[in-house]
């Protein structure tokens, strides 16, 4: 049969499928050849501070908790905090596979951040975004993760260049957006949703973290920073999986002392249920 293709180097006889046939190109970033990778669930903000890379953190040690074989590529690869709050700073070694992602000592959480392989964790990481954008690709492929049931992407905040990258990079299946309550927030979720709904990828909850604070005394909950919007930006965009987290001083002093898998609230073991349960149906 007549070879379609007009590029000499594509061995398939068919152009049935191809993306370049379909208008779309393909950027997506083969992922190590010794891992397999079932699903990949990013978690993403409209900025930064909002608790994104805490909530990561928690997303993944519940999960861990169910006995999935869990892992977290931190893709915040100019903030990263994932180490830190899991306490880990061994240094990555090469193996045959690929690089070896660092395990976490409770759940043998699987990671890979750049504060592992920077000389000294307090360096900054001033690089351009196409230098971050290939950072984030490089985890996925040269990193021998092995078989992982969850990947969590702690992803690059806000909705420019990187996350742009890691979306197109990444096969994200489905992404959680982390959020508090401030008054402009509501403008920035959206962006993140829309981004989201642009590059067709599903939003399968929001978490308002920052959300109020409890009164140790009279257990009355303050909204420190203004009433929650999150019901009705859910509802705007059809998002069922909801949940709140108060602030609260015991997790950012495990998240501190890099001690995250201690920490026994159950605030977001509805979403991890609702969100894993969905995917393991489909
Ligand atoms: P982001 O990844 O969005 O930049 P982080 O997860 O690094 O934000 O959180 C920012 C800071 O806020 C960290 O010091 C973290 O420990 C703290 N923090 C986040 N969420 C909470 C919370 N619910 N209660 C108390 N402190 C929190």
């Amino acid at each position: 049969m007549a070879k379609e293709c007009e590029n000499e180097s594509c061995s398939k006889e068919s152009c049935e499928g191809c993306p370049s046939r379909q208008g779309k190109p393909d950027f997506s970033e083969p992922l190590n050849a010794h891992s397999s990778v079932k699903h990949v669930i990013g978690v993403v903000s409209g900025k930064g501070g909002v608790g994104k890379s805490m909530v990561t953190s928690l997303l993944a040690v519940a999960t861990a908790k169910k006995g999935y074989k869990t892992a977290i590529l931190d893709g915040d690869i100019t903030g990263p905090s994932i180490p830190k709050a899991f306490g880990v700073n061994a240094r990555p070694v090469a193996g045959e596979k690929g690089l070896e992602p660092v395990c976490s000592e409770k759940y043998g959480i699987k990671i890979m951040s750049t504060n592992l392989i920077l000389e000294s964790e307090t360096d900054p990481v001033v690089w351009r975004g196409p230098v971050v954008g290939n950072m984030v690709k490089q985890f996925w492929s040269e990193v021998h993760w092995g078989e992982i049931d969850y990947m969590f992407v702690d992803m690059p905040p806000g909705t420019g260049d990187v996350p742009l990258t890691v979306y197109q990079s990444l096969p994200v299946e489905s992404v959680i957006v982390v959020t508090s309550p401030q008054s402009l927030v509501k403008m920035i979720v959206e962006k993140a949703v829309r981004m989201a709904d642009l590059m067709h990828i599903q939003v399968s909850g929001i978490i308002e973290n920052m959300s109020y604070l409890e009164c140790p005394d009279c257990g009355k909950k303050i909204p420190v920073f203004g009433e929650s919007q999150m019901d009705e930006i859910a509802q705007e965009y059809g998002i069922s999986s909801v949940a709140r987290m108060p602030i609260n001083p015991k997790l950012a002093a495990l998240s501190d002392m890099g001690t995250i898998e201690l920490y026994e609230d159950h605030a977001l073991e509805p979403i991890v249920d609702k969100v894993i349960d969905k995917q393991e149906q489909e």
